[in-house]
Formats: structure tokens, C-alpha cells, sequence
């Protein structure tokens, strides 16, 4: 990269180590030119892909919203910030792995409710209730009877 106070061309790598657990190199650099010092990071860059909302519009990932979404179904439930904290790594590390560049918001949907499930499942009778809107109490009904005949196994 060029160097940042004479911009010239050349800089070499004097020092170069791992920080932020391993998830960061800093890299000393010294310019060839004018011997000024500085310092790089560098990081892998993890794009989250875009949602595809049913209208067909596309929106940036927004982990707020995610987050919010999340408390809401979890408000008075009897789980750590820790835990709401880890759902939501678990669930961009899914979207990073898939690789994908835009994605059907639905599919992140599907992510939030698996672990919800995991969680809590008033949560997430809660957040299912809002986000596939049931049609009518039966449809509602045998989501609770699916869940209690999973939690029998
Ligand atoms: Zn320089």
C-alpha cells in the first residue's frame, strides 16, 4: 500500500502479528521512501448478504433490527443477554457460511425462530405468531401441539 505521508509506492512489512484473538493481523510497516512507520489491521471482511423482502425490494442485514425483533419476543423471559447475544452470532455466522450475496429474508426468518426454539419457547410461539401472522387460532393451535409433541421426545 502507499505510504501515508509521502505516498510513495513502497512500504515493507517490519513486524506482523496476530491480535484480537486471531481475528485481526497487525502488520508494522515501514515506507521504503521517506522510512515513516505505521501501523495496519487487517481482517477478513465477512459480507452479510442482502434480503430479498416478499415485495422484491432488497434491504442491507440490519442486526439491530434483528436484535430488536428478538427482545421483543423475549421480553420477561428468563434469558441472559449472553445468550440472546450468542443467537444472534450463531445466525450471521450462518448467513456468512452460506455465501450468498442476497438472500430471501424469509430464510432469516426461519434462522431467528430455530434459535428461539432453543432458547425459549414462549419466545418463540411469540415471534412465530408475528412473523408467519397465523391465519386463524387452529393454525396457531397446532404449532403449540407440534411443540409440545417435540418437547415429549
Ligand atoms: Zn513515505
Amino acid at each position: 500500500m502507499h505510504c501515508p505521508f509521502c505516498s510513495a509506492n513502497d512500504t515493507k512489512v517490519i513486524d506482523s502479528r496476530l491480535v484480537s484473538d486471531g481475528a485481526q493481523v497487525r502488520r508494522r510497516r515501514e515506507c521504503v521512501a521517506c522510512h515513516e512507520r505505521f501501523t495496519t489491521f487487517e481482517a477478513a471482511e465477512l459480507l452479510m448478504p442482502r434480503l430479498i423482502k416478499q415485495d422484491g425490494s432488497r434491504q442491507p442485514f440490519d442486526e439491530n433490527k434483528l436484535r430488536a425483533g428478538m427482545q421483543r419476543a423475549l421480553e420477561k423471559r428468563p434469558v441472559s443477554v449472553e445468550q440472546i447475544e450468542t443467537a444472534i452470532a450463531n445466525i450471521k455466522h450462518g448467513l456468512q457460511a452460506m455465501g450468498e450475496r442476497e438472500l430471501d429474508s424469509r430464510r432469516v426468518g426461519e434462522m431467528v425462530m430455530d434459535e428461539l426454539r432453543k432458547l425459549d419457547q414462549v419466545a418463540y410461539v411469540r415471534f412465530a405468531s408475528v412473523y408467519r401472522s397465523f391465519q386463524d387460532l387452529s393454525e396457531f393451535q397446532q404449532e403449540i401441539d407440534r411443540l409440545q409433541a417435540s418437547e415429549g421426545k
